[in-house]
């Protein structure tokens, strides 16, 4: 049961406290330590735990366990003794910026589209809410345009424990049934919502809230946003890729995906032209074996797997021998790419017997076997020239 009067509800502001250790034991995930009063949150509610230290001991997890907070630390500290804790401020105030626009954007959302916050996740980079309904992405940037006004105006929030008489007549947001004290976050005019997080004094300690996605999710929707310090991180980082890539395109950063289809499009006619220039030159490779062959035999270097079969079938379509094989080096150590395909002789037996003697994989049909030999080039010629010739 959550008592609700911690020093981190009282104060959501105190980075520093003073405490006293009421135990310590040791347990698999180090020392665990509880304190008479505490002003690290614990993991609940969608929000992460603090980190911190009390005195030197570095406090790495958080959690209530049946009603009692436990704080999870790398060192002992005995029972009794007065104890000093810090709370990672940038990672607290990130999840109180977080946590407080992930209010105003459901608070929104279900106002305009009476749809319910059904699933929150809130991890060190960003935030998701999943709803119960669909929502476009046009309808999603007004909402969070709407958030962003409601930044900007400032808004107090509003934390309180109504009677059980005044929960009834309110109309608050919740997730599940709730029984005993019951703790409301209003931003007056957005949201009303039970919550057992930590929240900002003022909307505009969020920031800026900036959605990063919108999927469709179970019948609903999932959107990504984050807030605060981390969308101003975000922000940065992209500033640097978008930097970085306008470089590299010599275009304005605003500019780049236009200067990414061009060289896209580029590189899809230069593809065009190889394919073009290959099959001249498969060609005229294929004009030089001398009629009436049994087998054609060819070793080409960087060919990839499309292109063998390319030049293999031009082969077999121009009737050049009545077995015809290409080979390239695959990527990998001492192995070729190989392709044997013919209209007259019948390939699967003597595939297999040919995978077997030259270390190979691949298999096929009668008409074409396909695969990679490991095994000397000399070695390749000497036993598809027994096979075949
Ligand atoms: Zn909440």
């Amino acid at each position: 049961m959550e008592s609700l009067d911690e020093l981190f509800y009282r104060e959501p502001y105190a980075r520093e406290f003073q405490a006293t250790v009421t135990g310590c034991t040791k347990g698999p995930k180090g020392w665990e330590v509880t304190l008479d009063d505490t002003a690290f949150y614990p993991e609940g509610g969608g929000q992460t735990a603090d980190h911190g230290t009390l005195d030197k001991a570095k406090v790495s997890d958080v959690k209530r366990v049946h009603g009692v907070i436990v704080h999870y630390t790398d060192a002992e500290l005995a029972v009794g003794s007065k104890v000093t804790g810090k709370i990672d401020w940038d990672r607290r105030f990130d999840n109180m910026q977080n946590h407080s626009g992930e209010h105003l954007l459901s608070g929104i959302i279900h106002a305009k589209l009476k749809y319910d916050n059904v699933g929150f996740h809130m991890d060190d980079s960003v935030i998701t809410v999943d709803f119960n309904g669909p929502i476009t992405p046009e309808q999603l940037a007004g909402f969070e345009k709407e958030a962003n006004d409601a930044i900007a105006k400032d808004v107090p929030l509003d934390i309180a424990f109504p009677s059980a008489e005044e929960l009834e007549k309110l109309d608050y947001r919740s997730k599940k049934e709730l029984s005993g004290r019951v703790r409301i976050v209003t931003i007056p005019g957005y949201d009303s919502c039970a919550c057992c997080g930590t929240h900002v004094a003022r909307t505009g300690e969020i920031g800026i809230l900036k959605c990063l996605s919108l999927a469709k999710h179970r019948g609903g929707v999932r959107i990504e946003f984050v807030c605060g310090r981390r969308a101003w991180l975000d922000y940065s980082k992209k500033v640097e890729e978008a930097h970085a890539v306008s470089m590299l395109l010599s275009a304005k950063p605003n500019e780049i995906s236009g200067a990414v289809q061009k060289v896209l499009d580029e590189v899809a006619a230069r593809d065009q032209k190889i394919a073009q220039i290959n099959e001249r030159y498969f060609r005229l490779k294929a004009s030089t074996v001398p009629a009436g062959q049994k087998f054609a035999l060819f070793f080409e270097d960087g060919l990839s797997q499309i292109e063998i079969k390319k030049f293999c079938n031009l082969l077999v379509e121009e009737k050049r021998a009545g077995v015809c094989a290409v080979l390239s080096p695959a990527a990998s150590g001492n192995a070729w790419n190989y392709i044997v395909a013919s209209d007259t002789t019948d390939l699967k037996a003597i595939g297999k017997d040919l995978n077997k003697a030259l270390n190979g994989r691949g298999g096929g049909n009668g008409k074409f076997v396909q695969g990679t030999y490991q095994a000397a080039r000399e070695e390749i010629e000497q036993k598809l020239k027994e096979a075949f010739s």
